[in-house]
């Protein structure tokens, strides 16, 4: 059943309607971030160590405009072995920082310290040694140099649990490098498997690594945090920048390649590209990302970590965990809603106006094919119709004449022909006139008419010459027809042309036994000729 135009536009504006309130809805949020392009606002990042593939999620955040997206102008400030994130963030120098689980300690130590999201779900940190300090294992440790970085609580915490005292050790500061451990200026330094194994491996040196998995320490590694006045006061930057870290480091991890060249390029172009890989290779390995969502971090195994430290005494037993662990704002990002709601109002409003399109398509061909058809009837009726009389032209009176000579040899009934010519019609046509010549052909094809029964057929077959085929009629009928013609023509008359003056000749010829139509028109042409010879206004028969 086909839509009411109005109906049909109501359904369209709608849709656009409905097109623009959603449009709307999932371009505010970005119109109002644009707006405040400009009033983005300011974070400082502080890394846990230098620049490296550690930082490569924080650099493609950066890179590929995640905290601008955010609503954040973030600034990363490269961190080192001397290194407190910890204070610089608490203390306001920073808003957000890299830690290790040592942020715990800090955190009962009474640094208020937020853990936002874990990203190495086993920490990295291992102590390297010299081959040469004795016995490979951590017990051969005392007496010998050890070089510490800032915040190695867990370390700290392995060698209390393994009963290696520290004060046995001659701990110095860490310089960051591997250098004094392969000039022998050192004997151990505390490392990341991430990094520190391959310079070793580069240089030659021979080492072993001690890993505090080995007595039963499995530590979160790299864990995002702020401070609990920034989870206070602006609660929204907290989640936006978490959300948009995580978003790089997704990023990062799927495509180190590009991340490698972005550090290669920006951060720490004196690096070697074998290098990068190797941390790349180690940070996915210890992400678990095909397994773990990137940032994952449950309590149950903060709380592990907790009597991990607990039982190495460097917190109590009891720790609590209330205001340490970021709680996620777990509103759902509906962007991708938004936009594949926009994205499925968009396609219907295209189907909508390709189905208008196709709909005034089709009417405007539905019209043309109307038109054809109606002109084509024209035009047939142009070819069998004679213009001025109505009658049937010569082919079209031809054509039923065959017809109907089938019909009465299939039948055996007579059919009967009569030719007509109007007498002295050129004279007409010269006294009165060609247009008074046209009416009388009118006015004598109504005479005839008159004279005939319906179902006879007559035919306009040349100027002023006609025929009629009289069916079921034998020559009795035919020449009685002939006659009530002719003499209804005698009595006719026009407005211009007196009725004396137009009057028929008629030859009549009968349909004979294995006669075609040829040899009837014939006869009865040869019968008009005669009655033409005879003195005209008269009925002849074949
Ligand atoms: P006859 O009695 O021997 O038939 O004489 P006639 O003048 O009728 O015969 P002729 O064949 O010489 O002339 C026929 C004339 O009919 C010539 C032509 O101008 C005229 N005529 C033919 N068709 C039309 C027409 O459609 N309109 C008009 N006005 N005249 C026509
Ligand atoms: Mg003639
Ligand atoms: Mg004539």
């Amino acid at each position: 059943m086909p839509i009411p135009k109005h109906a049909f536009l109501l359904t369209v504006a709608g849709r656009i309607l409905a097109l623009l309130l959603c449009t709307l809805f999932w371009v505010s949020p970005v119109l109002a971030q644009a707006a405040g392009e400009g009033l983005l606002t300011p974070v400082r990042l502080q890394l846990k160590w230098t620049h490296q593939f550690q930082g490569a999620g924080f650099y493609i955040a950066l890179e590929k405009g995640y905290y601008r997206e955010a609503g954040l102008d973030v600034r990363i400030l490269e961190g080192g072995p001397t290194m407190d994130a910890a204070q610089r963030v608490t203390n306001g120098e920073a808003d957000f920082g890299v830690g290790s689980a040592g942020l715990l300690v800090e955190r009962v130590k009474g640094r208020p310290v937020v853990a936002m999201a874990v990203l190495l779900q086993h920490s990295p940190f291992v102590l390297l040694t010299r081959t040469d300090i004795g016995p490979p294992h951590v017990h051969a440790l005392p007496g010998h140099r050890l070089m510490l970085e800032t915040h190695a609580e867990e370390l700290l915490a392995y060698l209390a649990v393994e009963r290696v005292p520290k004060d046995k050790l001659t701990v110095l500061p860490h310089s960051g490098s591997v250098e004094a451990l392969i000039k022998g200026e050192v004997d151990a330094i505390t490392a990341y498997t991430t990094s520190e194994p391959y310079d070793l491996r580069v240089a030659g040196i021979p080492y072993q690594v001690f890993s505090p998995r080995a007595a039963g320490i499995d530590f979160y590694g790299d864990t995002i945090f702020t401070s609990e006045r920034m989870v206070r006061e602006n609660p929204a930057v907290v989640e936006a920048f978490r959300r948009a870290s995580l978003r790089g480091w997704r990023e990062a991890l799927s495509n180190p390649d590009a991340a490698i060249d972005l550090i290669l390029r920006t951060y720490a172009p004196g690096l070697e590209r074998q290098r990068l890989l190797f941390e790349a290779d180690e940070m996915a390995r210890l992400m678990m990302a095909d397994m773990v969502e990137v940032g994952y971090m449950h309590e149950g195994r903060w709380r592990h970590i907790a009597q991990g430290f607990a039982a190495a005494g460097l917190v109590p037993g009891d720790v609590d965990l209330r205001g340490f662990l970021y709680i996620p704002d777990h509103q759902p990002d509906l962007t991708w809603f938004y936009a594949a709601f926009a994205a499925l109002a968009c396609i219907t409003l295209a189907v909508s106006l390709v189905t208008a399109r196709f709909r005034k398509l089709n009417q405007r061909l539905q019209a043309e094919v109307a038109e054809r058809t109606r002109l084509e009837a024209h035009f047939r009726e142009l070819a069998t119709v004679d213009a001025l009389t109505g009658l049937p032209n010569r082919r079209a009176f031809l054509d039923k004449a065959q017809a109907e000579l089938a019909r009465s040899r299939l039948t055996g009934t007579p059919l009967s022909l009569l030719m007509l010519d109007i007498d002295h019609f050129k004279s007409i046509n010269d006294r009165f006139g060609h247009a008074a010549g046209d009416a009388s052909l009118i006015a004598f094809r109504s005479a005839c008419r008159q004279a005939l029964r319906d179902q006879d057929v007559m035919g306009r077959i040349g100027g002023e010459e006609f025929a009629v085929l009289l069916g079921d009629t034998g020559i009795a009928g035919a020449l009685a027809a002939a006659e009530r013609l002719r003499a209804s023509v005698e009595g006719m008359g026009t407005d211009v042309v007196d009725p004396c003056l137009l009057t028929v000749s008629v030859g009549v010829a009968m349909l004979t036994e294995g006669e075609g139509l040829d040899q009837l028109l014939n006869r009865a042409d040869r019968a008009l000729y005669t009655a033409k010879m005879e003195g005209r206004n008269r009925v002849v028969m074949g």
